[in-house]
């Protein structure tokens, strides 16, 4: 039977609560446990997939077609366990099941209220389908407190109750803000959390304190005391150069072998850090450096980009280089020539997005990267304005353009109503609800043998992740290819353009589908391992 680690956050947001709880997961992995992670999203949205990425971070698309919080995408990447949609819930979806129940009259004349059925639908979330796993790791989402989270604390709290003895522990991370008048790190936040937590009856096993200085003995003695948790269970968090530093520094602290302990495990099996510590020596001895332009939209928020982000890193790790980002906000390039910004760079890379704003700058930046031969990358969005350029200025079809922008009297891209997954046919209606209705999820292709793309895989069948509602309108391959695009991997049935290339091009490939969304720091995806390696042959070369 599975254990379970509860893990809350306190204080404030952004203390890298899904890095923890990844990083937690990566370590029991080292120590030869399976372990399946999950994310408790408090906001009443379904799922993230209709929220901005400029307010709540790049959504993640997983295997199965989910639209999840950027914290799987941190799970996926520690601990190379690819993630599905009952990974990840929402008020918004509890609430939606339970609506959907009580319309059917599934509570047979109940009063539905949040305790129970509100509870049981969480518990029956977080104990669901953990057969295979020796942990599962639950993340909650937002700060102990919020009125929004407090079903999901019931819910835990409860399972505490319902499990074993035993079977659960408590992780509760928290912050020591430095005061500098005083030239103290300061308990007093971290005791106040805890005291919420214990108002709504969870005694937490384990402090996780995030600091930027070392906590003195004093000041943990303090919080052992105080926050009623073993002096060895106050694991300091300090910050780390690299988000990949941080499982070897929790495992420093000794997080691991506490939660261990916790669940009664001791001794614990010896854990294998070497990946990890391999990864970080990487990191922090680079043999070189690359700089690759991003020509996106929301440059201004990162986290809109955080699998892209990461995957270069990836590649930097890949090729034992330091990935340089330079952010550019493609709109510039409609009032300015690209050339002053993209001269020095080694590698230019459009990722995906939506939306007119700023499109024609990315459509002159792959002219400039094809015609100057500099290695681009057309993730999605930048494979569809890759093809636009080409049909504009390869084929001479002035008015290509994507019907995403409104009618289009050349739609090289058009929107796709009907298409197949596997063997059944999916429909969208043009005007059909925007939530969850795109082409989402891991869709196999094959690749043509001999491109640069089949060689990168080192296969002709590969299977990647999509999120998108329109496609490169076959209708223009035969003039494309004609003007020397070639069409590399195409979907199945012949119908969906899924890669493009060009073969008199060092290195130019669009990909209609999200490779970073697979990448993973020990094992980087190969597309991003060989495009980064490309602009290490052009930084050579300017
Ligand atoms: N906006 C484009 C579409 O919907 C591309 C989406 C993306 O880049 N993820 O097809």
């Amino acid at each position: 039977m599975a254990r379970y680690v509860f893990i809350t956050g306190g204080v404030v947001s952004s203390l890298g609560k899904g890095i923890a709880s990844a990083a937690l997961g990566a370590l029991l992995q080292a120590r030869g446990y399976s372990v399946r992670l999950k994310k408790l999203d408090p906001y009443l949205n379904v799922d993230p997939g209709t929220m901005s990425p400029t307010q709540h971070g790049e959504v993640f698309v997983t295997d199965d077609g989910a639209e999840t919080d950027l914290d799987i995408g941190h799970y996926e990447r520690f601990t190379g366990r690819s993630a599905v949609q009952a990974d990840n819930i929402t008020t918004g979806r509890i609430y939606k099941n339970i609506i959907d129940k009580e319309r059917r009259g599934d509570y047979l004349g109940a009063t539905v209220q949040v305790i129970p059925h509100v509870t049981n639908e969480i518990k029956d979330f977080v104990l669901d389908g953990n057969e295979d796993y020796d942990f599962v790791l639950c993340e909650i989402g937002g700060t102990v407190g919020d009125i929004e989270a407090m079903p999901f604390i019931e819910a835990i709290r409860q399972l505490g109750n319902d499990l074993p003895r035993g079977n659960a522990v408590y992780v509760h991370l928290s912050l020591m803000p430095f005061i500098a008048a005083a030239g103290e790190l300061k308990t007093k936040p971290t005791q106040h959390s805890v005291k919420e937590l214990q108002a709504l009856g969870i005694a937490p096993d384990i402090l996780l304190v995030r600091a930027d200085r070392p906590i003195p003995p004093e000041e943990r003695r303090k919080l052992s005391l105080f926050c009623n948790v073993r002096s060895t269970a106050v694991i300091q968090a300090l910050d780390v150069g690299s988000i990949y530093d941080v499982p070897s520094a929790y495992h420093r602290e000794g997080l691991d072998t506490e939660v261990l302990a916790a669940f009664g495990i001791d001794p614990a099996p010896a854990p294998r850090m070497g990946a990890w510590e391999e990864v970080s020596a990487r990191i922090h001895n680079p043999e070189g450096e690359v700089t690759i332009a991003v020509v996106g939209k929301y440059t201004g928020l990162k986290d809109a980009y955080k699998s892209l982000i990461e995957a270069l890193n990836h590649g930097g790790i890949a090729n034992r280089v330091k990935v340089n980002l330079e952010w550019i906000e493609s709109e510039v390039f409609e009032e300015e020539d690209p050339a002053p910004y993209l001269e020095k760079v080694h590698g230019i890379l459009v990722p995906g997005g939506f939306g007119e704003r700023g499109a024609e700058g990315k459509i002159r930046a792959a002219q400039f990267a094809r015609e100057r031969k500099v290695p681009y990358f057309g993730i999605c969005f930048g494979m569809q304005m890759a093809v636009v350029e080409a049909a504009r200025n390869l084929v001479g079809l002035e008015k290509a353009s994507s019907s995403e922008f409104g009618p289009a009297k050349e739609p090289v891209v058009g929107l796709m109503t009907e298409w197949l997954k596997g063997n059944q046919l999916e429909k969208r209606a043009v005007n059909g609800d925007l939530g969850g209705t795109m082409r989402l999820g891991a869709y196999p292709h094959p690749l043509k043998a001999g491109s640069l793309i089949s060689e990168i895989y080192g296969s002709t069948e590969v299977s990647e992740r999509h999120r998108h509602r329109y496609e490169v309108n076959i209708d223009y391959k035969e003039r494309l290819e004609d003007a020397g695009l070639v069409f590399s991997g195409m979907s199945p049935d012949g119908l969906l353009p899924e890669t493009v290339e060009y073969p008199d091009h060092p290195w130019f490939i669009g990909v209609q589908y999200h490779p970073e969304l697979k990448s993973r720091p020990l094992d980087p995806h190969p597309l991003f391992a060989s495009f980064v390696g490309a602009a290490l042959e052009q930084s050579r070369l300017v």
